[in-house]
């Protein structure tokens, strides 16, 4: 891996909370990358929905293929750009950790919850997952992550935690937010591959569900410009085929989109280090026709598939589950597992321990303490 001389280079990281000795033969970013695939979160994400409840079906993107696939665009464009691929694959892989149980319901739920206590906010859960809630080592909480994959992971933040962030841990990771810099070019790369990843797979989600159409997809100018190319190309192909044809050149044309514009910006801007970068503009970026373009596919599949009716219907009952746990929990503590009972925090520790859930714990859980079966269907 040849590393350009503004991508974060492992030798030179600004370290990790507790220090430790150097791996043998891994980099820091590797061995980043490694304790998060070895988390407990990170095997939850299999059972943790991305838009679809993960009851609905076994084909859908859960958080953990969706964090694997912004894996694999981060890496693919990590490699043309010399950026570091070991970071951007720690970052993708541990960017969603600290998503709820029923994707966006699960957090809109747990915030409004949280309000009197500080609010809920899944990019700083994430971040709590791997600073302070994975309980693997002897000597301290957390994972103990390099600086460069923590400000990765905490992709936007308010002022107000910011501040906090700035009080417990001086000079680090909430400071970008009140001196408003950007995070190195790795996490850069990775909240666009987030985007390129989800505009895509909810497409092919959406379509396969029947809740949206190819035909309707199509009407988007990005994603309906590649059924033309493809049925141009390949006149009578039908069904399926056509979507992921169609899927497959939008997803090249937006990777090699990034590689190209972010490549000229580079150029221009020559940043001389990752710390140059991280105070210029943001460099990582689309073109403007591409952005206009990927806007207006994310606003196509917010108005038609995330708001459909059924996924609405499926998301009140989910606000439902959460509200309901948590009420319970917060009145009883003790019916959360030990190491949540006994915490002073008591909301905080309420909120941990229900963002800690799977899908299917979630449920299991509102069964056990309301009686009540909601979402049924469910396993
Ligand atoms: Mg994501």
């Amino acid at each position: 891996m040849t590393l350009a001389a503004y991508a974060c280079d492992p030798a030179q990281s600004r370290g990790r909370r507790y220090p430790e000795p150097q791996a043998p033969t891994r980099t820091a970013f590797q061995r980043d990358r490694d304790r998060i695939v070895h988390s407990t979160a990170f095997r939850r994400l299999v059972y943790k929905t991305q838009v679809f409840l993960n009851h609905e079906g076994d084909l859908f993107r859960t958080r953990l293929t969706h964090s694997l696939e912004v894996a694999q665009l981060a890496r693919s464009i990590a490699r043309p750009l010399g950026l570091n691929e070991d970071l951007v694959e720690a970052i993708a892989l541990a960017h969603d950790l600290g998503h709820t149980p029923f994707g966006h319901a699960g957090q809109d739920a747990l915030n409004a919850c949280m309000a009197q206590h500080g609010g809920f906010e899944h990019n700083l859960q994430s971040l709590r997952v791997v600073d302070a809630l994975e309980e693997r080592y002897p000597a301290f909480d957390g994972l103990n992550l390099c600086f460069e994959t923590r400000e990765g992971v905490l992709k936007h933040c308010s002022r107000s935690n910011a501040e906090q962030l700035e009080e417990r841990e001086p000079g680090g990771v909430g400071r970008r937010f009140l001196d408003r810099s950007q995070p190195g070019l790795e996490a850069q790369l990775c909240n666009l591959a987030d985007e390129i990843a989800y505009n895509a797979h909810d497409i092919d989600d959406g379509v396969r569900s029947g809740l949206i159409t190819l035909e309707q997809v199509a009407q988007v100018p990005l994603f309906g410009l590649h059924v033309a190319a493809t049925l141009a190309e390949h006149p009578g192909l039908q069904g399926r085929r056509v979507l992921y044809e169609a899927i497959r050149r939008m997803l090249s044309a937006l990777v090699y989109d990034a590689i190209d514009t972010t490549r000229e910006a580079l150029a221009q801007a020559a940043p001389a280090s990752a710390d140059a970068a991280r105070t210029m503009a943001p460099l990582v970026s689309f073109s403007q026709q591409a952005r206009a373009q990927s806007a207006q596919l994310k606003a196509f599949l917010f108005r038609n598939l995330y708001r459909h009716p059924r996924v609405m219907e499926t998301t009140g009952q989910a606000q439902e589950v959460v509200r309901e746990l948590f009420q319970r929990y917060l009145a009883e503590p003790a019916q959360m597992q030990a190491g949540f009972t006994a915490r002073s925090d008591s909301a905080r520790a309420v909120a941990d321990y229900i963002a800690g859930m799977t899908d299917r714990f979630a449920l299991r859980e509102h069964e056990r303490l309301t009686g009540r079966k909601l979402l049924a269907g469910a396993p």
